[in-house]
């Protein structure tokens, strides 16, 4: 018998507002959404951000085989959080099926949900009727303190401190633990007694990671959101294993969260900042977790002959050096082959020797490590890394 397996998707991970600054396109621009397709085959949907039209646009399943059930959990009503909602292609065909979780605001009353989908579509904001949202809709209302079942899955919610309130989820798979907690600032003891029961244990424990420690204690205070360090000191706390930094601020350019990623990783072991087109697999071969970053994304690639020397840190965090061939070239990025196995998310020095007019000539190049294809040829892997500067 196979393991069972879980696969979650990163469609949206940005806070706030989307951010087209192409200093943020490594880690993406789209706020949260995110997928969890379950063993059982059972698709969740966290939030309803930008991210969710990138998932739609994608939604023909293998074979066009029809996803056996969708279930779409909202957080909160914060623009961020809801703005893909009338962009979800998905919506709009008669024969699909959504359950929508979420919970009542006191700010709208009975069915919520269904109203926000209501003034987000209504004139003159929107130019489709919402008539023209043919799926079936089935909306549930969900409380903090909530626990309840779906097919092989119990989810939990729980209450996180924010504005206006923001529910977190946990859901168990037979093939691991994910707990979302996007939105949520430390200082209400009962509130993050709620964190910690969200994360106790899980496998991947997603935490609001929008400010940085200093920003946190001074002039973001009392803004809803968290840092990385309370992610690490949370995860600690409740033996969660891995920890994903969340709903990155949109001034947060790609060295910034490369930074914060840095400061969280010399104190936990075991963590990713989330990035657009990553996707976690749990269970499988062997434990823990695989994470996959997406490729480049719009790299115009050469057939490369560089000599390189490059430098990084191992999967177990020693150092390394080698020397090796890059083959594969663009302004973006190389794919590299090493027989050391650099650390997904960490910071390669390739040095490349080039012919120029004037002999030889080194260049230094600062990557980042995007993709690892173990195995890709006998003893070596195939790197792929984008360049930073
Ligand atoms: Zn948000
Ligand atoms: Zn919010």
């Amino acid at each position: 018998m196979t393991a069972p397996i879980a696969k979650l998707s990163f469609w949206g991970v940005r806070g706030s507002t989307p951010t087209v600054d192409p200093a943020t396109w490594r880690f993406g621009g789209n706020t949260p959404c995110l997928e969890l397709i379950a063993p059982d085959g059972t698709q969740f949907i966290l939030d309803c951000g930008t991210g969710l039209r990138m998932l739609g646009s994608r939604w023909a399943a293998p074979n066009g085989e029809k996803n056996p059930e969708t279930h779409i959990f909202v957080t909160h009503y914060h623009w961020d959080h809801i703005q893909g909602i009338p962009f979800f292609a998905p919506l709009y065909v008669e024969n699909n099926e959504f359950h929508f979780y979420s919970f009542r605001s006191k700010f709208l009353g009975r069915d919520s949900l269904k109203q926000v989908f209501e003034a987000q579509m209504a004139l003159p904001y929107f130019p489709v009727d919402l008539s023209a949202m043919n799926a079936k809709r089935k909306f549930k209302e969900v409380d903090g303190g909530d626990s309840f079942t779906i097919r092989d899955s119990k989810i939990t919610a729980r209450w996180l401190n924010h504005p206006q309130g923001c529910l977190g989820f946990r859901i168990e798979t037979p093939a691991g633990t994910v707990a979302y907690a996007t939105d949520n600032e430390p200082g209400d003891p009962k509130l993050e007694e709620n964190l910690r029961e969200l994360a106790e244990g899980a496998d991947i424990f997603i935490n609001d990671a929008q400010f940085t420690p200093e920003q946190l204690a001074t002039t973001r205070k009392g803004w809803g959101h968290s840092s990385w360090r309370e992610g690490v000191r949370v995860a600690r706390e409740v033996g969660a294993k891995t920890l994903v930094l969340f709903h990155h601020d949109p001034d947060s350019t790609d060295r910034m969260v490369d930074s914060l990623l840095r400061q969280a990783r010399e104190e936990f072991d075991s963590v990713f900042a989330a990035s657009e087109g990553m996707v976690i697999t749990l269970g499988g071969a062997g434990d823990g977790v695989q994470a996959h970053m997406p490729g480049t994304r719009t790299a115009l690639r050469r057939e490369a002959q560089f000599r390189a020397k490059v430098r990084g840190v191992t999967e177990g965090g020693k150092q390394f050096e080698e020397e090796t061939m890059v083959r594969d070239l663009s302004l973006q990025g190389a794919l590299i082959s090493l027989e050391n196995l650099p650390r997904l998310q960490s910071e390669l020095q390739v040095t490349m020797e080039a012919p120029g007019t004037d002999g030889v000539q080194s260049m230094q190049l600062r990557g980042y490590v995007v993709r690892i294809d173990a195995g890709a040829e006998k003893g070596h892997s195939a790197v792929g890394v984008v360049f930073t500067d």
